[in-house]
């Protein structure tokens, strides 16, 4: 069945092909697979996208993805609440939760420092992570920027940054290449980083717990 070249096929190819990692085709296949399974699929489909607009918002302590004023983490009485790691992107924590180790909770910047994108700590998440180890109720900070040259800027800014509020500030063990980024790593991986973080200014010492 060949579907181009009509205009309403033609703008929902152009509006999936907008997706990463979906060119031309795939999004062509998409609209061929919906075409054939009728207007139930794409009725089913519409539905999910307006719970996605009206529905998911940032979580307002930790900037997680949620459907309430707090995340399912933040919310939760089994997380350890003095125990925060802070990471870039939602997508982070995801994978961080992925490897099931961590048990504290999460601050998401929403992103790094760029200064030559225009991204300085006004752009990201970084005062309201102020405010929460201000209240001195963190016992250990856990940085976990991406190994990448701007997430490692950004780990030296906030470990500055929560000296005077955290007296133990970690950061995770990478064995991992530079340039790589946490989202894409193994479960094993994270869990070996995490297990193995080591305090933020030295090196080489090894955390006990
Ligand atoms: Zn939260």
């Amino acid at each position: 069945m060949s579907v181009t070249g009509l205009p309403s096929v033609e703008r929902t190819v152009a509006s999936l092909s907008r997706f990463p990692g979906i060119g031309r085709k795939s999004a062509q296949r998409m609209v061929q697979f919906l075409l054939k399974k009728g207007g139930a699929e794409i009725t089913n489909l519409i539905g999910a996208l307006e719970q996605l607009r009206d529905r998911v918002c940032l979580c307002e302590r930790c900037f997680n993805l949620a459907e309430d004023r707090l995340c399912w983490i933040c919310s939760s009485t089994k997380r350890n609440h003095q125990l925060l790691c802070v990471l870039e992107e939602p997508s982070d924590l995801l994978a961080m939760e992925r490897a099931g180790l961590f048990t504290g909770v999460y601050h998401v910047l929403g992103g790094r420092l760029s200064p030559l994108d225009g991204v300085g700590p006004g752009e990201l998440h970084i005062a309201a992570l102020e405010a929460r180890l201000r209240n001195g109720t963190i016992q250990e900070l856990i940085i976990a920027t991406n190994p990448t040259v701007e997430g490692e800027v950004t780990g030296q800014y906030l470990a500055a940054l929560a000296t005077p509020f955290v007296s133990h500030i970690t950061r995770l063990a990478y064995g991992l290449p530079m340039g790589g980024e946490l989202e894409y790593l193994d479960e094993s991986t994270l869990y070996q980083a995490l297990a193995g973080r080591r305090d933020f200014n030295g090196p080489l010492a090894h955390t006990a717990d």
